[in-house]
């Protein structure tokens, strides 16, 4: 049994001991509120010193999707932040794309290089587990289809398994593909990308299927990588012309599509840009939200990365539907009307298309909301 805390005879250091803990808890509760989050549940198991947050944005649509990061960060605090962040990105993504999922994430803190797994990714499917399917898990930055075994032992919340809708980046190429058709209607009046120039930045997972897309419809292409031998593949089987990585923002093009690294479009990168339309897969490619407005203001199409990119989430929504490659595919070619419904959204409102983004996602979320209050 513990001693009863010595609350009477406590002088200064208790004092201020407990109420920097009381500031702490409140800090984390003002962090809730500014976040608006449905449900944060943290979890630690002494056993196996499993440290894991998740976090339930919104649910209206459907239970709450999203990875699993294992990532060594340096507070507490921040990981909880990133947590809120990409799980309410995640309900954004799937209201765009169409889908019945809600927005989640989960964080586990600790050396993803560690080897023994189990432990960790078992108590982690527990917690999962102990959401009742609120909130469905995969694989995230750190984590393995290997990890996702672990969990499966414990929860049936899991998808991204071995044997099952495999690597995404055919679909999420697609969609991307589809939007950057969607971007040159816009922008051209005409879809065809034949003759078009486009830069391309990262030759990996999905800049090759784009690359082969982009081709067969006979775009001319410009590649970059930091990777020799994958920025080799690409210009030996499309005939891209090789840039250095630092090159490829100055490419003279109609087309940047950013397929590597997030905040690409930055202070130093947007006044080179010498294209119509920036329209790629990577994830995050607004360093800050006022590059979105730059870009605007140069007169740059922008195709919100995370509605031209939600072909990967739809590729995760297949395998839990159980729904053919040939359906995720076809799902996955709607971008093109929703890039589509954000410019005209973005020309009625008077508003950044990465603004308009949001407010498509936000009008989905509402109706079925108001339609689900009409009905027991
Ligand atoms: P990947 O790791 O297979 O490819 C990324 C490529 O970018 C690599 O070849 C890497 O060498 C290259 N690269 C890294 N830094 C670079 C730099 N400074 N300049 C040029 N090239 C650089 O990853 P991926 O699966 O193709 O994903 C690419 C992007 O798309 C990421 O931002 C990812 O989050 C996003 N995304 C991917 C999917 C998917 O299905 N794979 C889905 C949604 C979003």
């Amino acid at each position: 049994m513990k001693a009863p805390a010595k609350s009477s005879e406590s002088s200064s250091p208790a004092l201020s001991r407990a109420s920097a803990k009381k500031e702490e808890a409140t800090a984390l509760f003002a962090l809730l509120e500014e976040h608006e989050h449905e449900q944060v549940s943290l979890v630690y198991e002494p056993s196996s010193g499993y440290r894991g947050i998740i976090a339930i944005h919104d649910t209206t649509l459907g239970p709450a999707l999203g990875g699993t990061r294992f990532w060594n960060y340096s507070t507490d605090r921040a990981a909880l932040i990133d947590c809120l962040r990409l799980a309410r990105g995640m309900t954004y993504k799937a209201a765009v794309a169409g889908l019945n999922l809600g927005g989640g994430k989960a964080v586990i803190i600790g050396d993803n290089k560690i080897r023994n797994r189990e432990p960790i990714f078992r108590a982690h499917g527990r917690h999962v587990k102990a959401l009742g399917g609120r909130y469905i898990t995969a694989e995230d930055v750190g984590t393995s289809v290997g990890d996702m075994e672990f969990i499966k032992a414990e929860t049936d919340h899991v998808t991204g398994l071995i044997g099952k809708s495999g690597d995404p980046s055919p679909v999420t190429a697609f969609g991307v593909y589809r939007g950057i058709k969607a971007c040159a209607h816009h922008r051209y009046g005409d879809d065809s990308l034949r003759g078009k120039r486009v830069a391309i930045q990262g030759c990996g997972h999905v800049g090759y299927y784009l690359a082969d897309l982009l081709h067969k419809e006979g775009a001319e292409l410009f590649a970059t990588d930091i990777d020799a031998v994958k920025l080799k593949a690409v210009v030996d089987d499309y005939r891209a012309t090789p840039v250095k990585p630092d090159e490829i923002y100055g490419v003279d093009a109609n087309i940047f599509a950013p397929c590597a690294l997030g905040g690409i479009i930055n202070d130093e990168t947007i006044p080179q840009l010498k294209v119509d339309i920036v329209s790629g897969g990577a994830n995050n490619q607004l360093a800050e939200e006022r590059h979105g407005d730059m870009l605007e203001e140069r007169g740059i199409t922008y195709a919100p990365d995370y509605v031209i990119n939600a072909g990967g989430l739809v590729n995760v929504n297949a395998e839990l539907e159980g729904w053919t490659l040939d359906r995720a595919r076809n799902k996955a070619g709607e971008i093109y009307d929703t890039i589509l419904m954000v410019f005209e959204i973005a020309a009625e409102e008077g508003m950044p298309s990465y603004r308009a983004a949001d407010r498509l996602a936000e009008r989905r979320i509402a109706a079925i909301a108001k339609v689900r209050q009409n009905f027991v």
